[in-house]
């Protein structure tokens, strides 16, 4: 049987979507970003937290008919307003097959995939056709810097936001911005020529970088390894995109 691993599930969430929604965190992600705020979401197995509470484990068996019976019982309210499931990780597109066996079992509702983008290409093109919209990652449009940055090349990526924008999903394009590595005039002027023109774009977000994305790498025994940015400010520039008839909004 398949299963999924879940660091979190997220009621009531108004940042993931349209409307008030319920958020699913995948665990497990192939990228390792450096300004990564869930680590927790970044390993595919289970982990212990230490928290100020105590030990707690990281990550939740669940079968797709336990997953959407769950989310089922939700699906009224978040449908009365106007709102729905998001799947996020960590990158979901590592638990696809889950993902399909919950889908099938899960009542109508607006569906939502949060991914990095990268994954192979016929299992992005697969689960992606499934979802009534996609929020899509681009960190950094150079190759070098992304392998530097990410620990994964951005050329799967870039194929797979092409396929995404010949699928007909509308997606929107979620840029983090990280003081002097992705909020460069360079990088978002790269990412603004990219986008510009390309069929089922919605809009860009512009995601300025959590300062506190450092709180919990203790807490699992791991490092941060961007503390020299917690009190650097990030630089927004949305007329970048705007200038090309791209709608962008600042969170
Ligand atoms: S893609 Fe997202 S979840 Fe994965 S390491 Fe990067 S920021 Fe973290």
């Amino acid at each position: 049987m398949t299963t999924g691993l879940v660091f979190d599930i997220k009621e009531f969430a108004v940042h993931d979507g349209p409307g008030i929604r319920t958020t699913v965190f995948l665990k497990g992600c192939p990228l390792n970003c450096a300004w990564c705020h869930s680590p927790e979401g970044k390993d595919r197995a289970p982990q212990i937290m230490h928290t100020l509470r105590g030990d707690r484990t990281v990550g939740k068996a669940y079968t797709p008919e336990a997953l959407a019976a769950y989310l089922n019982s939700q699906i009224p309210i978040l449908t009365a307003n106007e709102g729905g499931v998001t799947f996020s990780g960590g990158e979901p597109l590592m638990q696809a097959a889950f993902i399909h066996a919950t889908l099938d079992r899960l009542d109508p509702v607006h569906v939502l995939l949060d991914t990095s983008g990268f994954a192979d290409g016929p299992v992005f093109a697969q689960l992606v056709r499934r979802f009534d919209l996609v929020y899509f990652d681009l960190k950094l449009m150079d190759p070098v810097t992304h392998l530097a940055h990410t620990g994964v090349s951005n050329a799967p990526i870039l194929d797979n936001l092409r396929r995404l924008s010949a699928s007909r999903v509308p997606f929107v394009i979620r840029v983090p911005l990280v003081p002097t590595i992705t909020d460069t005039n360079e990088n978002l002027s790269a990412i603004a020529r990219y986008l510009h023109g390309l069929p089922g774009l919605v809009r860009v977000d512009l995601l300025p970088y959590n300062p506190l994305a450092g709180a919990k790498y203790p807490m699992l025994g791991m490092a941060y390894p961007l503390h020299e940015l917690e009190h650097r400010s990030v630089t927004l520039q949305p007329e970048i995109f705007s200038d090309k008839g791209i709608q962008v909004q600042c969170h």
